[in-house]
């Protein structure tokens, strides 16, 4: 899947996995219409996911306080929801298809944001 890259207003940039005609959740994989979850000017939407619950420019904040990225607030976010959901198949499988992370990925991604290290390296 290939994504577009936004300067968000706060600064930081968001990836935004997009097929040429639908934009789909960083977290969850889902498709999100043909908006973007984040404008794409770089404003909030503050548009909640129906799937994963995040809500875009509210609660995919990065902290500043540990530096974190935007990606990896959305590492958090999806585990969150994933051990939320009990780990679907459907679940997996749309975000392996999707935003390209399999299950072994989503797993070692797991144990680092229990860890309380959710910093990957992004
Ligand atoms: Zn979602």
């Amino acid at each position: 899947m290939k994504t577009i890259k936004i300067k968000t207003m706060f600064g930081f940039v968001v990836e935004i996995p997009f097929d040429g005609e639908n934009y789909y959740c960083l977290v969850c994989g889902r498709v999100w219409r043909q908006d973007s979850p984040w404008d794409l000017d770089g404003g909030m939407t503050c548009e909640y996911c129906p799937v994963c619950g995040v809500q875009y420019g509210v609660s995919d904040m990065p902290s500043e306080k540990t530096g974190q990225t935007h990606a990896d607030r959305i590492d958090e976010i999806r585990i969150a929801w994933l051990d939320r959901t009990g780990w679907m198949d459907s679940d997996v499988e749309r975000v392996e298809k999707i935003l390209g992370l399999d299950a072994d990925q989503l797993r070692a991604m797991q144990s680092r944001v229990k860890k309380g290290d959710g910093r990957s390296g992004h």
